[in-house]
């Protein structure tokens, strides 16, 4: 399938329609972006290991029974998939606390949350991306009741599949952010799972092996990528 017009620049990815109107290729840029879109930096290479790691774990994923989005790998950096009717809502999963939580609640960082704590956010740019619940949902349409409860179900289920497969290969996954949508009555998986949207951590030393590494400008971000890449056993070349 090839490229057509664009459907959507987000701040890493860009969408493009193709011939058929039920797919779609997602093309990984080597853009890294924080704070909003505020702080943004060209990184040479990310936009592979970004489609390489998202590749590998969405067909894990899908290997253990959860729907994706993803199709096939066309290229280094760009993913043939589904076209989603995608739910206006970011939904993050955390193990241990960090980020936005530690600074809400002034919690210590890395308190273990068990059991792990879902939370809502809306999408939507402009306001930063507002925390909601599930009577937001309700009220203004965003999700069904029971489509949130399945959503928070599924969430559970990728977080128990991930934390064991990082957990194997020596990585915390410390929380995480995912986005659904829906084909037919089915939810899918959609967007990405990468070091972009998720925290790892190291478990010998610690360490962040994540975006953390460009938010907080604390460590070398490429590096890191690509040896979670290499420990989940990914080819880069
Ligand atoms: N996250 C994301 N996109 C967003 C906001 C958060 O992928 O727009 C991810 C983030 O990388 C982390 C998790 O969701 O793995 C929880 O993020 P948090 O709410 O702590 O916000 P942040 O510290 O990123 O502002």
């Amino acid at each position: 399938m090839q490229k057509q017009s664009e459907l959507y620049r987000g701040k890493s990815k860009t969408v493009y329609h193709t011939e058929k109107k039920d797919y779609l290729i997602i093309k990984f840029r080597d853009e890294i972006s924080a704070n909003n879109g505020i702080k943004v930096k060209q990184l040479s290479r990310k936009g592979t290991l970004n489609n390489k790691i998202n590749y590998f774990i969405m067909t894990k994923l899908q290997e253990n029974g959860i729907p994706t989005h993803i199709e096939e790998l066309i290229s280094k950096n760009e993913v043939l998939v589904k076209n989603l009717k995608m739910i206006p809502v970011e939904f993050v999963l955390r193990n241990l606390a960090e980020g936005s939580l530690v600074k809400r609640l002034n919690i210590q960082k890395g308190t273990i949350l068990n059991p792990p704590i879902f939370e809502l956010f809306l999408k939507n740019d402009v306001q930063c991306d507002p925390m909601i619940n599930e009577s937001y949902c309700e009220t203004f349409g965003w999700i069904n009741k029971n489509t949130l409860i399945d959503i928070h179900m599924i969430t559970l289920k990728i977080n128990k599949v991930l934390s064991k497969l990082f957990s194997d290969i020596g990585i915390i996954l410390v929380d995480f952010k995912l986005e659904f949508g829906m084909i037919d009555n089915q939810i899918v998986l959609g967007d990405e799972f990468s070091p972009d949207t998720a925290r790892l951590w190291n478990k010998e030393n610690m360490e962040k092996m994540d975006k953390d590494l460009f938010r907080e400008d604390s460590g070398e971000i490429i590096q890191a990528y690509e040896s979670v890449g290499y420990r989940l056993g990914i080819e880069f070349n």
